[in-house]
């Protein structure tokens, strides 16, 4: 990086020149998409992978698979609680992933109550 006052190469994290102390323009959206990209969690893709299947092993359950919904429930609640960390740690979680858990955790919950209606 150079400095646009007096050309002067300077270190990419450097605020302000070092030669002449003007501040450093930074490029607004480089720096914004910079920062999602250090912000996203690293768990971002695990928790799309882990609710997908929440909601196919809970799904499973309805058309005859019995007892998978209870993996369904368990990726489900490990989903939520990797999101709960990224939201506390502010990182960018992965929303189609926290909503895939949360559904297949449900939809799994709905299948133990049903479960249990019907053995009664
Ligand atoms: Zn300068």
């Amino acid at each position: 990086m150079y400095c646009k006052t007096c050309g002067k190469e300077m270190d990419n994290q450097s605020k302000f020149c070092p030669s002449c102390g003007e501040p450093v323009e930074k490029d607004e959206f480089a720096e914004m998409f910079q920062s999602n990209e250090n912000k996203r969690s690293k768990n971002y893709n695990t928790e799309l992978i882990l609710g997908i299947l929440a909601v196919v092993f809970s799904v499973l359950n309805y058309i005859g698979i019995f007892y998978v919904h209870l993996i369904g429930i368990t990726l489900g609640a490990i989903t939520m609680s990797l999101v709960n960390r990224d939201k506390k740690d502010g990182f960018e979680f992965s929303n189609a992933g926290y909503i895939m858990g949360v559904l297949g955790f449900v939809l799994g919950l709905i299948a133990v109550i049903i479960g249990v209606m019907y053995s009664m």
